[in-house]
């Protein structure tokens, strides 16, 4: 099976969440079990420096695309990549609509005006370019979120399969319905049941109209997206197709987020010998400047700052930290508001210690030594988080929401039901009871979570019975 993944991030090269872990990992799996894979990625300017920094090399293909765009001709060259799997990454070299400080937004925390175009020209330069690079037309062409989802929009009288997976519903990829004869769309595709809303062309929505199967990353994101409350307007629409929709939970690359092999962190342990789960709890103590006396459970947050993750109610409650007995570090950038809030919170309350920034070692450095790892997400698709945390013995308290609820039961963490103060309050007396009082049942926890299988191996055949079936 030749499979064609069309995203626009993917790790090691750039990732902004969770989109880029997904297709960091899966494909590798899908390599394993045998299949030809290959990703296609933009060559934003963070790629092109992980190149740098993790010593990829790169090599020309020979093979470039030109198209008429918004009234211009761009050229793109496409330059790849083999990793240890076997899986080849093309990277669309286009330093117009690539190289730039943001993959989605500027400096200043805006959008790019030009989104829907740099897309736009990086799907149609992917179609022109496909059978050249994978050496005949792959047997699936797999888009990921907004960025990609032109690529069943365009193909949508093709004979070739076409997937669509939703990441995230809340980024939809809107824009004003111009942008139509501008990327050589036919405007037959602006109907309500393709990608109209509202009078805007959207993106995903067509895509999700257009595609031959489409999934989300977990089961229970797959039923709340019929609905109202977590369907972003498009619940009708999505319930309308809904006999093409699956989920498909995301597992986690194992190479990566290990305590026995992880790189980044204090020690290595492993569920059956977890004494360098304490040494990576005491340095992690120590760089975030926190003491906490036996019995006190420390806690932690890794996650972008925006209001789909509850970072609100965690800086809500945590001037009750002195009172449960539990010190918090922060690890997340995002909205300026609440980045501006944890700074403050961290240089008021001694039990606090928050860090505005973006760096994966200290991510696994801070999953590695905390005890309780906090996501009172409002809505979660999958969330890889939880599994990164029960991966190394951090117990996950989290609203049972979308993947949280697929993932946490109460063998492995605690779950509440209201994504509010009350609900995360509720939950953490919990956990900082049996954290205290009952050591021998808080160790079951975390070796129950730490035995469990979150790896990819289930989810990517899964993925190949999806192809297989079209
Ligand atoms: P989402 O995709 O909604 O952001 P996920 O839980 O699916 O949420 O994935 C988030 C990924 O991004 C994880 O790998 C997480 O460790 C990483 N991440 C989020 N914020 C940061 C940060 N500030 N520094 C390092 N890694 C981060």
């Amino acid at each position: 099976m030749k499979i064609a993944h069309i995203t626009s991030e993917a790790a090691p090269w750039c990732k902004s969440g969770g989109l880029g872990d997904v297709l960091g990992a899966l494909p590798g799996a899908q390599a394993r079990d045998g299949a030809q894979v290959a990703v296609f990625l933009p060559l934003h300017r963070a790629a092109r420096q992980a190149a740098k920094k993790h010593n990829l090399t790169l090599s020309t293909t020979g093979v470039s695309a030109t198209s008429r765009i918004a009234g211009h001709d761009v050229t793109g060259h496409f330059l790849s990549h083999t990793d240890s799997n076997g899986v080849t990454t093309f990277l669309l070299d286009c330093q117009r609509f690539f190289d730039r400080d943001g993959l989605y937004t500027g400096s200043d925390g805006r959008s790019y005006a030009d989104n829907g175009v740099r897309y736009a020209f990086f799907c149609q330069a992917v179609l022109q370019a496909v059978s050249a690079l994978m050496g005949g037309a792959p047997d699936v062409l797999h888009a990921h979120d907004w960025q990609a989802a032109l690529i069943p929009i365009y193909l949508r009288h093709a004979p070739v399969p076409t997937v669509i997976t939703i990441h995230n519903l809340a980024y939809q990829g809107m824009f004003h319905k111009d942008l139509i004869p501008a990327i050589g769309l036919d405007w037959e595709v602006f109907s309500p049941s393709c990608a109209e809303f509202h009078d805007h062309l959207g993106l995903l929505k067509g895509g999700i109209a257009c595609a031959n199967a489409v999934t989300t990353v977990s089961p229970t994101y797959a039923r709340e997206i019929t609905t109202e409350t977590f369907g972003h307007g498009l619940h009708e629409f999505i319930r309308h197709n809904a006999r093409r929709l699956t989920g498909i939970i995301n597992g986690i690359d194992e190479s990566e987020w290990s305590p026995e092999v992880d790189p980044h962190i204090a020690q290595n342990f492993s569920a059956t010998d977890l004494s360098g789960k304490w040494a990576c709890r005491e340095a992690l103590q120590a760089e975030f400047g926190l003491r906490l006396k036996p019995g006190e459970p420390l806690l932690a947050v890794v996650s972008r700052f925006a209001s789909q993750k509850g970072l609100d109610i965690i800086a809500d409650i945590a001037p009750e930290l002195e009172s449960m007995g539990a010190g918090l570090v922060v690890l997340g950038t995002g909205e300026s508001a609440l980045e501006k809030r944890f700074a403050w919170l961290s240089s008021r309350f001694r039990r606090v210690s928050a860090r505005i920034d973006f760096d994966v070692p200290l991510a696994h450095r801070i999953t590695a030594g905390a005890d309780m790892f906090l996501m009172p997400s409002r809505f979660e698709p999958c969330g890889l988080n939880q599994l990164y945390a029960m991966a190394a013995g951090t117990i996950p308290v989290v609203n049972a929401v979308g993947g949280l609820a697929d993932t946490v039961d109460d063998q492995v963490g605690f779950r509440f039901g209201h994504a509010n103060v009350d609900g995360l309050r509720w939950a953490l007396h919990q956990a900082i009871g049996r954290y205290r009082y009952d050591p021998s049942g808080w160790n079951r926890l975390m070796v129950t979570g730490m035995r469990r299988d979150f790896s990819w191996r289930q989810p990517a055949r899964q993925y190949m019975r999806l192809y297989q079936s079209l």
